[in-house]
């Protein structure tokens, strides 16, 4: 479905980004994952390189605050590859602190990978997409987007504002033939969920009316969909992929 595509990919190393990345690279599509950390970005190419050394997929960890660094990183894979037609803004990282015990800094981190990331890189990769004509823009949101959470009131005012960037920059973008849209995922099983304990875990399956959490490959499956040509006339879309656990 992604033939002759070139997808960058942040927060490619693990989770739902990982499992993204790699069933981009099955259908086809060359991969830039971005990571963190370079220990974690290489750990990630080896893995996929075993599964199929005929994938072409490379790894950078630039910092996703810091825009010199990202025009840096997408240089590199335009000229590696030649041409960037999907970013999947997908770096993020959660929180569950009540409201008084935040801190100025933790306050700041959470702005700075959630939301900070996805206006410098979709800023960053517009000029690389207008040069072919058009491209995808995908970001990772979250059910509690919707919903709000009860501790960690961050997290989701993150989302939301990854909801804002996508139907704001959807309308801008239209007439450069740049679709933007998010998949809000509900509780998903990656190191994210599995940090939680048990006792927390399971109260919340029960909520959920498809009577399981969502695994990495449900929410990779709705990217594919949303990045190829099957998805041509939708954007501005938040397409939730949480079992229908909506409340
Ligand atoms: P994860 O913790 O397994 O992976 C997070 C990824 O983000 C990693 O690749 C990590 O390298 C990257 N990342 C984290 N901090 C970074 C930083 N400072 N700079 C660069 N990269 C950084 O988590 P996941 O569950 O796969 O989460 C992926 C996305 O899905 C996130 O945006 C998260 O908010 C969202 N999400 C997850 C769930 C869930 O239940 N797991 C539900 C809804 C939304």
């Amino acid at each position: 479905m992604l033939e002759n595509k070139v997808a960058v990919i942040t927060g490619g190393t693990r989770g739902i980004g990982f499992e993204t990345v790699r069933l981009f690279l099955k259908n086809g599509a060359r991969v830039a994952l971005f990571g963190s950390r370079e220990e974690t970005v290489n750990h990630a190419l080896s893995q996929l390189k075993e599964e199929n050394s005929h994938y072409e997929v490379m790894g950078l960890f630039p910092n996703l605050s810091n825009e010199e660094e990202i025009k840096k990183a997408f240089q590199k894979v335009y000229d590696t590859f030649g041409q960037i037609d999907i970013l999947i803004n997908n770096a993020g990282i959660s929180s569950a602190t009540p409201l008084t015990s935040y801190t100025e800094s933790e306050l700041d981190k959470i702005i700075n990978v959630n939301i900070k990331s996805v206006f410098l890189c979709s800023k960053v990769v517009v000029p690389y997409m207008k040069q072919i004509g058009g491209g995808v823009i995908l970001n990772t949101s979250s059910m509690v987007s919707i919903y709000g959470q009860p501790s960690g009131c961050m997290y989701p005012a993150s989302k939301f504002a990854v909801n804002g960037l996508t139907k704001s920059l959807a309308r801008e973008l239209a007439p450069l033939h740049i679709r933007v849209n998010a998949v809000a995922p509900g509780i998903t099983e990656t190191d994210m969920v599995s940090a939680l304990p048990k006792e927390v875990i399971e109260p919340l399956i029960k909520t959920i009316p498809m009577g399981r959490i969502g695994k990495p490959m449900d929410i990779a499956n709705a990217f594919l969909y949303l990045a190829s040509d099957m998805a041509s006339y939708v954007t501005g879309d938040i397409l939730q992929v949480d079992g229908a656990a909506r409340s």
